[in-house]
This record gives C-alpha cells, structure tokens and sequence, in this order.
C-alpha cells in the first residue's frame, strides 16, 4: 500500500494551495473526484476580501465579518482571519496569480455588508479561473501526485488516529487504500442539494459525509447562504451575477421596473445576502413573478464589459446584451456556512484529520458569510494547518456533543429517492424561508431515503447517499434552531432569540 506524509482530499482553492504548502514538508497525494479543475473555485467571480488599503484596517474587516455574522462568529478565529489576510494573498501573489490593477496599485471593489472597497479581483470577474489556473500549473509542474476521477468513500482509522483514505477509481471501478500521517479534507460545498444553486455538480457533500461516519462533529449546517442574483433564464443554469456587479453601482428592479430595495431596507442594493435574498422571495410573490432584474444599463457600457467580462460574455452568448437590457434574476443556493468542526488550525477531533475550506466550519463565518471572505478563509486556515502538522499534529479534545441524528417515521407519501426529487425537496422545504410543517415532512422523507438506498457502487450513487446524510444534518438543524439568525428564516419563529446564540453539533 502507498503510503505519503499529506494525503489531501479535493482540488479546488483549499487542495491545491494545501498541497502546495505540503510538498515543502513531505510526500502529498492529491486524490478528486473529477479532473483537477472540476471545483466551485473556478466559478468564484467576485474575488478575495483583504484589508490592504490606506482606507481600511484589520479592524474594520473584523467588525464587517461580525456584523454579517449575526452573533454566531468564533471571534477568535475571525481576528486571526482578517489579521493574516494581507499576507495571505501575498502568497497568492507569489505563487502568480494576476489581480487586477489600476495605475500600479492593486484595484479593489465593494459587497455587500463591507463598509470599504477591500475585495481583490482578476481578470475583471474570473478571480476564481485564475486561482485554480494558476495553481493546478504550479501543481502539476511539482512533485506532487494527483490521482483523477478518485472518490474518496471512507477515512481509515486505527486506534483513533488517522490511518488513510479509501477510494474508488471511478474509470476502473475498483477500490483502493492510500496510507498517510495527515488527512486533509478539502472536498467543497453541498450546493447541489437545492433544485437552483450557483455550484458545479461536485458540490455533493462528500467531505460532511465522509466525517460524520467516520465519527467527527458536523456543526451550524442549518446555515446555507443563498445568492441573491443567479441569472433565471429557462433552461440555463443559475450562472451567478456577482454581488459586484451592484457594488459596482447595479440596481435590483421588481417585472415592473421598480426599483424595490429601498422598500425593505435603508441599505437597498447592498445590503446583506440573506435580506436581499428575501426581500427578492417577497417582491417576487408580491409581483406574480418568478424573477426580478439587475439594472445596469446607466453604467458606461465600458464598465460593465471591461469590469464584468465574464458576466458580460455569458449574458450575450444566452442572447442578453446588459449594457442595453436589464438581467433576470433569482435567488440560488450558493455556500454551506456550516462544516466539519475545525480548531484555529484546521484540526478536526480526530487525530490527523485536518479539513479547510467550504467543507470545514472554523467559525469565521458564523450565521452568514461575508462576500469573499471564503477564499480567504481557505488561504488563513491551510496555512495554519501546514504550521501544526510541522510540529506534529495533537487532537483537539473536550468538543462537546450536542445532538444525534432523530429517528423518523416514514412520511404517507414517499417520493423515489433521486438527485432531482432531493433537490427540489430541499428547494420547497427547506430553502429560503423555513417553518416546521415543511422541514418536518424533508426530514421524515430524508431519514426514510438514507434506510432504503442501496449499498452504493459508483460516484453518482456515493453522491447521491452523501447528498441525503448532509441533507439531514441541514434539515434536522434548522427544524431544532426555534429563531431566524443570519442565513436561516423560520417564518413560524421570524426574529432571533438570545437562547439560539449558540451552536448545533451532530455527531454519529
Ligand atoms: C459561482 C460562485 C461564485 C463564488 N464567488 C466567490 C468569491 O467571489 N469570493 C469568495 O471568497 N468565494 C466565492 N465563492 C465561494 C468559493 O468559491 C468557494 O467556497 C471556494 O472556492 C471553495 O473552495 P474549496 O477548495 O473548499 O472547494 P471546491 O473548489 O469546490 O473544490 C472541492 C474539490 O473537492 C473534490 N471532491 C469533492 N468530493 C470528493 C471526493 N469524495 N473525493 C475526491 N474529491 C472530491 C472536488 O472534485 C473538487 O476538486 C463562490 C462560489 C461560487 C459557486
């Protein structure tokens, strides 16, 4: 059996720059599950959040990062966050990735919910195209060992420490183990459990799965942030329009041509996620509409081919020219707040499982996630987990146990479990706006689907058992969170109570 120092799981942002630290300190063995550059990362358009202007300080980025939290932020972890950040993305520098500059100084743009230009960018609106291009060509130049089409199935544990991974080669069917001293998990998030999400088809929850079974504690998983703005066209994915785009001075419109959020909040275009993404829910309803529509034609055409390339590109190629008609949009799926319960250095409650990235829950994050601070999160935390693994990786003990898993009853009407009946359960039941009838009826049919799926054989029927277990954890989670907070709205409890101000745990 092969055996390496780092075995890392994924190769998207977290894996390949994880591996790249690595190599400096021993073996590496990246194993993913599709081709190298089949990740979310390569969708990100936005960019990277860092305090490196003169007009902004690690301490303005903490308060934001707080803020956009809602009361559920490991403090800790975000002031190592914003403290390391600049650093960070110097190493992102160096490692040649090409963020965008205006007369010699790093250009930088405004999100929602930041109260300074801070975020940086490349290529206009391809920042996560050039990080992944960037660094699978610095991996691939390396000694590091990529195994493709590889689907991690199970973590192998002896005496409660890491021993290695199982996989399965999807080409040849056939299972194989690879031994390590360290474990990394870098696998992404679990977009595809909603019917419209803004993430590519690997985002399957394998990294929550794998964990759980193998006894980790999987933590806030009831906060799924959803993207305001996923172009709604028929027949064609929810391609995100980056909140950039309304940073950049882009105006919502209701099929009416009002521009409505105003209506809900002073903030108006720029305000949080999770209020934009409501307030779309109700103006849709209000309206009898299935979308409503950014506006940026009063920018110089210029600015928006130029600033949004990419969005620009795409709209065109679906038959929309931007600069002259205004975009349909909805609401999507975008990124799991939750995770893999990590320490300040990435370490899991095992010993020698480490996990980074959107499949990791640090905390940084809390109830809702600032744009572009996961990028960050990622760079912050791998390169935390390299500096434990040097001196030797510990456990971290005492994490307490909060909840298990319910048992169920099956629910009278039982649809056939499949990837689109999962998706649009989670869509109607357990999206946008929550309350108790609906997540009770998604968690009896997901308890009852994961006792009746087969024994799985092939990458679509490991994702498909991995979407239903981090369904449950999601669904199970916000049905016990009795509070609005953050990225989850229950209608049936709408404001937050200060006896919610803490977090769920399951655990096998
Ligand atoms: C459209 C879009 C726009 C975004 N824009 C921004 C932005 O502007 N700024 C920002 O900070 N964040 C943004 N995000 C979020 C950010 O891109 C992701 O959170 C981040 O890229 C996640 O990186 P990752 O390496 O953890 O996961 P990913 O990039 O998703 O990589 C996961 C890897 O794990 C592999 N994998 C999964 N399961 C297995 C398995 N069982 N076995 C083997 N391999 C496996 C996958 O194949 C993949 O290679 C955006 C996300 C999306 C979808």
């Amino acid at each position: 059996m092969n055996q390496y120092d780092y075995i890392i799981v994924g190769s998207g942002i977290a894996g390949l720059y994880t591996a790249l630290l690595a190599k400096k300190q021993g073996s590496v063995l990246i194993i993913t599950k599709g081709s190298i550059d089949d990740c979310n990362t390569k969708y990100a358009q936005g960019g990277i959040a860092a305090a490196v202007s003169k007009n902004d300080s690690a301490e303005l980025h903490f308060q934001d990062t707080i803020a956009a939290g809602d009361g559920l932020c490991h403090e800790e972890a975000v002031r190592i966050l914003v403290n390391e950040a600049p650093d960070r993305v110097t190493d992102l520098v160096n490692f040649g990735v090409p963020f965008d500059t205006v007369n010699g100084e790093v250009a930088l743009t405004i999100e929602a919910a930041h109260s300074v230009p801070r975020i940086l960018h490349a290529g206009g609106d391809a920042t996560g195209e050039h990080i992944e291009v960037t660094l699978s060509k610095q991996v691939r130049s390396s000694k590091i060992q990529v195994l493709e089409d590889c689907l991690a199935t199970e973590i192998l544990i002896e005496k409660g420490t890491v021993k290695g991974i199982k996989a399965l080669d999807c080409r040849t069917g056939s299972i194989e183990e690879f031994e390590c001293r360290f474990l990394i998990l870098a696998t992404g998030g679990a977009g595809q459990l909603f019917k419209f999400n803004t993430n590519s088809d690997i985002a399957t929850g394998d990294g929550i799965a794998l964990a759980f079974n193998a006894g980790t504690e999987i933590v806030d998983m009831e906060f799924f942030q959803f993207h305001p703005t996923a172009l709604r066209l028929p027949g064609v994915t929810p391609f995100l329009i980056s909140e950039a785009v309304r940073g950049e001075g882009g105006i919502l419109r209701n099929v009416d041509g009002h521009r409505f959020m105003p209506d809900y909040t002073p903030e108006g275009d720029l305000a949080p996620r999770d209020v934009v993404a409501r307030s779309t829910v109700y103006e849709m309803k209000k309206t009898g509409s299935d979308r409503v529509f950014i506006d940026v034609t009063h920018l110089p055409p210029y600015v928006t081919t130029t600033r949004f390339p990419h969005i620009y590109r795409f709209c065109l190629d679906h038959g929309l020219d931007i600069t002259k008609g205004v975009i349909p949009v909805a609401p999507a799926a975008h990124y799991m707040m939750g995770g893999i319960k990590v320490n300040t250095w990435g370490e899991t409650n095992i010993a020698g499982l480490f996990a980074t990235g959107e499949t990791a829950c640090t905390g940084v994050h809390g109830a809702n996630r600032l744009a572009s601070n996961s990028m960050l999160e990622v760079l912050v935390f791998s390169k935390r987990i390299m500096e434990k693994t040097r001196k030797g990786a510990t456990t971290s003990q005492g994490i307490e146990v909060h909840h298990l898993l319910s048992q169920r009853q099956p629910p009278k009407v039982m649809p056939k479990p499949n990837l689109s009946a999962l998706q649009q359960l989670h869509w109607d039941e357990v999206g946008i706006i929550r309350n108790k009838k609906g997540l009770t009826k998604a968690a009896d049919i997901l308890a009852t689907w994961q006792r009746s799926l087969p024994q799985p054989t092939d990458r679509p029927s490991y994702e498909l058992n991995n979407l239903v277990l981090t369904g449950r954890l999601v669904t199970e989670a916000a049905l016990l969170r009795e509070e609005s907070r953050g990225a989850h709205f229950r209608s049936d409890f709408s404001q937050s109570s200060p006896q919610w101000q803490c977090h769920i745990a399951f655990t096998q």
